[in-house]
């Protein structure tokens, strides 16, 4: 097998961030001041043993030890390699079944506290987009799933300063405009390939060019403005 670019490794530590796997795996983050506190999911935790580090993206639990930044955290949680938990970073992050049934509007499954990491247990968030929808609505769809994306990445925030858009001008030119970031999470939200409805909505943001043909988000990594119609319609990206 190849080996992985170490540039890779780097870009993947990066650009995915800590918090919203976290919150990915189902975990519910309180703001701690510089900090985001949750219970981690890898040990009995009573109390908010987990602390995640946005501005450093790394987390590290004070409860049973573990600690790391993304790609740790997705060999943790899945009990995965960590060429493995590289290649599903490098997907998207596929959901797991158990998250591919609640996307699909199968009844929510309990969530047990687990000792030891075990696949399967990581439950990912609802799809930000409506399956039925037609194209211009899906389109929409994304474009506030990235503009919601943009508004909480430091990295795009950062960016957006060095344009000379900072504070409210931002946030009005995110809330107007639409102005979003991609950053690979979009697949995170909806349901792996291998499930009809995962299959399905992936083959549409596709044909709009949201994903490529390899399965990789189009515009992953940069920021992204919608353009509208007059009907205030999102068109294209
Ligand atoms: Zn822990």
């Amino acid at each position: 097998m190849a080996r992985i670019p170490e540039q890779e490794i780097e870009r993947l530590k990066n650009e995915v961030s800590v918090e919203r796997l976290v919150e990915a795996a189902g975990v519910e983050l309180k703001r701690g001041g510089k900090d985001m506190l949750g219970r981690c999911p890898l040990h009995k935790d009573d109390t908010a043993s987990l602390v995640v580090t946005p501005a450093k993206n790394l987390w590290h639990c004070f409860g049973c030890g573990a600690a790391g930044g993304p790609i740790d955290w997705v060999m943790k949680t899945r009990g995965v390699s960590f060429r493995h938990a590289v290649e599903l970073l490098r997907e998207g992050l596929p959901a797991s079944s158990s998250a591919a049934a609640l996307a699909a509007g199968a009844a929510p499954i309990k969530r047990t506290t687990v000792r030891a990491p075990v696949r399967g247990t990581v439950r990912d968030l609802s799809a930000p987009v409506a399956f039925d929808a037609d194209d211009a609505q899906l389109l929409g769809q994304v474009a506030d799933y990235y503009a919601a994306t943009c508004k909480q990445s430091p990295e795009a925030l950062a960016y957006l300063e060095s344009r000379g858009i900072a504070g409210a001008a931002a946030g009005e030119a995110i809330e107007v405009f639409k102005l979003g970031y991609a950053n690979r999470t979009l697949g995170l939200r909806l349901p792996e390939k291998s499930r009809k409805a995962g299959a399905e909505i992936r083959a549409r943001l596709e044909r709009l060019g949201v994903y490529r043909d390899s399965g990789h988000e189009h515009l992953n990594g940069s920021l992204v403005i919608p353009l509208f119609d007059a009907a205030g319609r999102v068109v294209n990206l």
